[in-house]
């Protein structure tokens, strides 16, 4: 945050606040909406956590999950007013207006001071306060470290430092991801010093399936996953189909697309899921081959150098084609990360 101290002033006095995460939020982006939220009531704001979308079961265990109004749950209208009436506007874990839906209009059109807290690529000029650091493994990481500036750790209790923890854990995925830093290490031995229990969180988050989904990964695994060594991709192609006859939930198919990236020689991994209203992508990669440039590119979409997302209007049979059919123009940099990766694990 450039200017912290303006930055405190403005949360000096009680506001009428509002808390947004991105689309279909996940760990980190409902972590950091449910901690800040928890800091900023503790300073006497009053406070709602307005999600676009709905998010994984895996998540409700976070305190304030309950309080939480999902804008697409038909909850439109009273949103808006909240919305126009609000002060203060935190948009967090996504830095361009369009990762919010339908909701990017009324946060356009909000009078409130808007702040922006965010680790993704591709930031739009749209908020009068910034915390942006791509370097930053979490938006929870940011968040913590913004709070330790603010001087007012002592307004982090355990749930909070749960929440946050939690968004550290998926969006460094374990701690294993290139993002784990040295600061990512001493943020989360805070956390747990706070009053964080690690294991806890692992196993609600990790370890909180149904059969169906269980067996949904066997399926997707055993009949959807496809190979390109020549390219050194791997891909699920997953139908709309696919997802009802297993009774698919939100969050089912999340993590899916990194088994694929587990695969020796592997560089790029992609799971294409037909979704209701359009097809969506997630990509993930190692080393240099950003997949946020490639999404950006052919699927309207962005995220991390190794871990991005896009959509597709265009049909799943026509989108599984234009994926394979951009493959080429890949091709020497999907060959050639593959070597240095290999040269790098000797
Ligand atoms: P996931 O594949 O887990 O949904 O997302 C991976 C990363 O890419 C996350 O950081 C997420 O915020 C970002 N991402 C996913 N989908 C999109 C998208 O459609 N547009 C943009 N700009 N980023 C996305
Ligand atoms: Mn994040």
């Amino acid at each position: 945050m450039q200017d912290i101290n303006s930055f405190k002033k403005l949360l000096d006095k009680p506001k009428r606040i509002v808390i947004v995460p991105h689309v279909n939020p996940d760990a980190d982006a409902l972590g950091s909406s449910l901690g800040m939220a928890s800091f900023l009531k503790k300073k006497g704001h009053e406070v709602k956590v307005i999600s676009p979308t709905d998010y994984p079961a895996f998540l409700n265990w976070m305190k304030g999950n309950d309080e939480v109004m999902v804008y697409n749950d038909g909850n439109e209208s009273a949103a808006n007013d909240i919305i126009s009436d609000a002060e203060v506007i935190f948009c967090l874990d996504f830095c361009s207006l369009n990762r919010i839906d339908k909701m990017e209009q009324p946060i356009r059109e909000a009078k409130a001071v808007k702040v922006l807290i965010d680790h993704h690529h591709g930031k739009e000029d749209f908020a009068d306060f910034e915390c942006w650091n791509t370097k930053a493994a979490a938006t929870c990481e940011l968040i913590y470290q913004l709070v330790v500036d603010m001087g007012e750790q002592q307004l982090i209790d355990k749930h909070t430092a749960e929440a946050l923890y939690a968004g550290i854990m998926t969006d460094t995925g374990s701690f294993r991801h290139p993002n784990t830093t040295k600061h990512v290490h001493e943020v989360v031995a805070e956390l747990i010093g706070l009053g964080a229990d690690a294991s806890k969180v692992s196993k609600l988050v990790y370890d909180n399936n149904s059969l169906n989904r269980l067996r949904f990964i066997g399926f997707a695994l055993s009949e959807r996953l496809e190979i390109l060594e020549e390219y050194n991709t791997a891909y699920f192609a997953i139908s709309a189909e696919d997802l009802s006859k297993f009774n698919s939930r939100t969050g089912d198919t999340e993590g899916l697309v990194n088994y694929a990236l587990s695969i020796q020689g592997i560089t790029m991994a992609a799971i294409i899921i037909e979704r209701e209203d359009a097809v969506k992508l997630s990509f993930r990669s190692i080393g240099d081959f950003a997949v946020n440039e490639l999404a950006a590119k052919h699927f309207e979409g962005g995220g991390h150098k190794n871990a991005a997302g896009g959509i597709s209007r265009v049909g799943m049979k026509e989108t599984v084609e234009k994926f394979l059919k951009l493959l080429p123009e890949y091709e020497k940099q999907l060959h050639s990360n593959q070597k240095k990766q290999e040269i790098y694990l000797t």
